[in-house]
């Protein structure tokens, strides 16, 4: 008899003593169940035509709004995400679902001349048929939704995997996202790696947000399946400070990026790059606003860097930081959370593991450039490729740097967090695999491009 899987107990990060569920996971059979139901319930979640997709995505969209003040409190204790940050996360969940209710209207293709002779040569997006949605803990209503309503507004039935530690968040979801579809068109199937595995053993295209480790492993087994896959996964992101920039303002936005949230995003700036003159007043900058950033409690709203999401992320965290000096540092607040202090260090040997590997805590490196070359060569030196803030005053570090930086956004004079939802999201390198996630590049992922020849029967 072989023993029963061990439950997973997903706790309040603040207050580990708070046990929001026990995650008994579902198993592979159950998972191939659900993906065998979606796939079923597909034909006629398509055949029911774009009106009832859109309004579909709509009344989720209504829901979402309807419920913003509870989720937001639900994702504040599950996953320790601070108030203010959490309210973003689900105002933005709600436009999602109805910036996508608008794409069952859009058009699928085109219609092209025929090379020789009358016809009619026409070009089709279709859905693949069940989209396996995996999923990260740190947005736990945002990515499932920016995953599912792509999905589910080309046609597509969705299977979603979520990560144990942001269960309760995606039962909530479920809920409210189960109750605008038919039955099959969505479902939750709850779990670990055993669970994911599963999913991406049998869905007909795979959309997978989390670590690289594992993403790069999904994009291998999914591409040996011959299915469409995309995988967004970690970063070392950097943020270019030239001389020009207002410093002041410059340190604010990347203090926020090191330590919102404690540093658990994958947009997270990791490594602060100061080019020539910018060194002194940005150390200085930086100094200050690390020591004034409000750490403490992420159900108080002017919390900024709240706890980390388990025992094991703040060992990691202690272990990756063990022995370095920091040049700045916050305070983490005495308590039964999971809290880290946020820090600043410099001066670390070239290869430090630093400078090489996401930490996903509240850290950044600081480092000398001498001049924008310089600084796009050290922000390029990484194996990942997600996302550059650039501080200036100027066009010409924008205009120079925007082609050479090789990551799969920038943005300039702002925070290296917080992308727009409307717009592609992605990262290159060892951040992303595959068409990108959000605004119309989504819709193109979950769909594949049919050609159609239409000749006549009789000549005339
Ligand atoms: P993770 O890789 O540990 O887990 C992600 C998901 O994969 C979870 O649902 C997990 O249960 C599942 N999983 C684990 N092993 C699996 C396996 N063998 N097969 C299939 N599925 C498996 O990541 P996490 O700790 O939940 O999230 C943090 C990571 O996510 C960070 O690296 C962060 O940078 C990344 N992230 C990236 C983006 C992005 O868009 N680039 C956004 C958010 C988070």
């Amino acid at each position: 008899m072989t023993a029963a899987p061990t439950p997973f107990l997903s706790r309040n990060p603040a207050d580990p003593a708070d046990i929001l569920t026990e995650v008994a996971p579902v198993g592979a059979d159950a998972v191939a169940a659900a993906v065998e139901r979606a796939r079923a319930a597909q034909p006629g979640w398509l055949g029911g035509g774009a009106a009832a997709r859109s309004a579909a995505l709509s009344a989720i969209a209504a829901a979402v709004e309807a419920a913003a003040a509870e989720l937001a409190d639900l994702a504040v204790r599950e996953v320790g995400k601070p108030l203010a940050e959490a309210r973003a996360e689900v105002a933005r969940t709600a436009a999602v679902w109805r910036y996508y209710a608008q794409a069952p209207y859009e058009p699928t293709g085109a219609v092209h001349e025929s090379a020789a002779g009358p016809g009619l040569l026409l070009t089709r997006r279709r859905p693949h048929g069940v989209a396996g949605l995996i999923t990260p803990w740190n947005f736990p209503f945002a990515i499932p939704s920016w995953k599912a309503a792509p999905a589910l507004a080309a046609g597509n039935t969705v299977v979603l995997k979520p990560a144990p530690e942001a269960t309760a968040c995606a039962r909530r979801l479920a809920e409210i996202i189960g109750q605008a579809l038919p039955e099959g068109a969505f479902t939750l199937v709850t779990g670990g790696p055993e669970e994911g595995e599963a999913l991406l053993a049998t869905a007909d295209a795979l959309s997978f947000t989390g670590s690289t480790t594992v993403g790069t492993a999904v994009v291998r087994t999914a591409t040996a399946r011959g299915i469409p896959v995309q995988a967004e996964m970690g970063g070392l992101n950097a943020a270019i400070v030239l001389p020009d920039a207002d410093i002041a303002r410059a340190a604010g936005h990347i203090a926020s990026a090191i330590a919102g949230y404690a540093g658990q995003k994958c947009t997270a700036t990791s490594r602060v790059i100061a080019v020539g003159a910018a060194l002194g007043p940005l150390r200085e900058a930086l100094a200050e606003e690390l020591r004034t950033l409000a750490v403490g409690d992420p159900a108080d709203p002017a919390t900024v860097c709240g706890p980390l999401i388990g025992e094991r992320a703040r060992d990691r965290f202690a272990a990756a930081l063990e022995g370095l000096p920091p040049l700045a540092a916050g305070t983490a607040p005495d308590g039964p959370g999971w809290y880290a202090a946020p820090a600043v260090v410099e001066k670390l040997p070239e290869g430090h593991h630093l400078l090489r590997e996401e930490v996903f805590g509240p850290v950044a490196v600081l480092l000398p450039a001498d001049d924008l070359a310089d600084a796009v060569r050290i922000t390029n030196s990484v194996p990942y490729g997600l996302v550059t803030s650039v501080h200036t005053a100027g066009l010409d570090a924008v205009l120079h740097g925007l082609d050479r930086l090789d990551t799969g956004m920038v943005r300039v004079n702002a925070p290296s967090a917080g992308v727009d939802f409307h717009l592609p999201f992605g990262g290159t390198k060892a951040s992303g695999h595959g068409p990108r996630e959000q605004g119309r590049a989504a819709l193109e992922f979950y769909t594949s491009s049919r050609t159609y020849t239409l000749t006549p029967a009789h000549t005339m």
